[in-house]
């Protein structure tokens, strides 16, 4: 997924990066209210995560002017704020979910996967099949004729943003900011390189399904069982 983090906490914020990255999702991070703004209004984002208390422009008050302009961009709230006033406030401010600082990674892992499952982005089950690869995302696991495909995040990440729209071509621009992020350099072959390596893993693995290349284009996963 590809995630913007709002949170001017240094300590917190490249806490919350790293370990997101780590999952494969491909997160900007910026650290006041102006900035988290732009790069709403620039970026397409399949997640918010929203600090309330922020310099330049507070959490809430962004929130509220989205919500007023359609931004229908599912919203996690992360706040020290625990009060129960400021918990409504938040959810009738048109936040999806609500996290307490200091939190658990995993408790902040499980609300993503919450707040998607309820979101209205085309998405897919936690566990599906395309051709013959069974995602198990709750795992990241891509399982092959019985075997799990021994990915990194990055190559899970790809394979499944392919996956979640199988048979359509994803161009590099779409792949680069879903699957990578601001670390992305559009000069690189990084995508290709990539590709290359799932290939040759769905090969060892004796998958049916590939990736195809649509010359100028992008890539598309093509299912098949035999
Ligand atoms: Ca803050």
């Amino acid at each position: 997924m590809r995630l913007l983090l709002v949170e001017d906490d240094s300590m917190i914020g490249a806490a919350a990066q790293q370990g997101l990255r780590h999952e494969g999702h491909s997160v900007d991070w910026v650290r006041d209210g102006h900035q988290g703004e732009a790069a709403v209004a620039g970026g397409s984002y399949d997640l918010v995560l929203l600090d309330l208390g922020l310099p330049r422009k507070d959490g809430l008050t962004i929130l509220r002017g989205w919500r007023a302009r359609g931004i229908k961009v599912p919203v996690l709230i992360v706040t020290a704020r625990d009060a129960v006033s400021d918990r409504v406030a938040g959810l009738d401010a048109g936040a999806d979910d609500y996290l307490v600082k200091p939190f658990d990674f995993r408790e902040l892992l499980a609300r993503l996967r919450a707040v998607m499952r309820r979101g209205n982005l085309p998405r897919a089950p936690d566990d599906f099949s395309v051709g013959d690869l069974h995602f198990e995302t709750a795992g990241h696991r891509v399982v092959v004729h019985g075997e799990a495909l021994p990915l990194t995040a990055r190559e899970y990440a790809l394979l499944l943003h392919l996956a979640r729209r199988p048979r359509t071509v994803a161009g590099r621009g779409e792949i680069a900011e879903h699957v990578w992020d601001d670390r992305y350099d559009p000069l690189s072959n990084v995508i290709d390189v990539y590709v290359q390596r799932l290939r040759r893993k769905l090969s060892v693995a004796g998958a049916a399904t590939e990736i195809r290349t649509r010359r100028g284009e992008g890539y598309e996963l093509m299912p098949s069982t035999s």
